[in-house]
């Protein structure tokens, strides 16, 4: 098995908590993912050019046997069960759930790409990751979460 594996989670329609809540419990019902440490959900202020409501985002620790292929497809089976269409990348979202970090691996598929590519530069991932993985190391980086994150601070003030 991997180290552990980090997801992101956010959502920005509806019931926004309901929506993070019953996608944990829903990768927590799967057959071969397991659940470990959830952080807080922190509201967030929609990055990208369309105006639209406030965010709900939150990270939680998964272990699982399932390829990195196979992990994306059961969150993006979940995104659909939530209700999820796919229209642009900064569209409002009933549910998005990202991978961030699989332990030490990485992947550059043409559709997955871990770590995930932009996640040390939007606060609404590391903020919420900070809660569950500030030690974790970044394995590009070679930096702790929390060492992004007050590189983040540093550069975006
Ligand atoms: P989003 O709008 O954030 O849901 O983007 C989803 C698209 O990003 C999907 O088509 C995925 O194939 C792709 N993608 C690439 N890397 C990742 C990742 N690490 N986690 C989730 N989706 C990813």
């Amino acid at each position: 098995m991997l180290g552990p594996i980090y997801l992101g989670l956010g959502s920005n329609l509806g019931d926004r908590n309901g929506y993070i809540s019953e996608a944990i419990a829903m990768l927590n019902a799967h057959e071969f993912i397991e659940v470990g440490a959830v952080s807080e959900m922190i509201e967030t202020v929609p990055e990208g050019p369309l105006k639209q409501p406030f965010f709900l985002n939150a990270a939680c620790e998964v272990s699982s046997f399932l390829s990195p292929q196979e992990l994306l497809l059961a969150t993006q089976e979940i995104e659909v069960h939530l209700g999820r269409t796919r229209k642009g990348t900064y569209d409002p979202r009933t549910i998005d759930i990202d991978i961030l970090l699989m332990g030490d691996l990485l992947v550059s598929d043409d559709d997955l790409v871990v770590p995930h590519p932009m996640m040390h530069t939007r606060s609404f991932v590391l903020k919420p990751l900070l809660d569950i993985a500030a030690q974790v190391k970044h394995p590009l980086f070679q930096k702790t979460i929390q060492e992004i994150y007050n590189e983040y601070q540093r550069f975006s003030t």
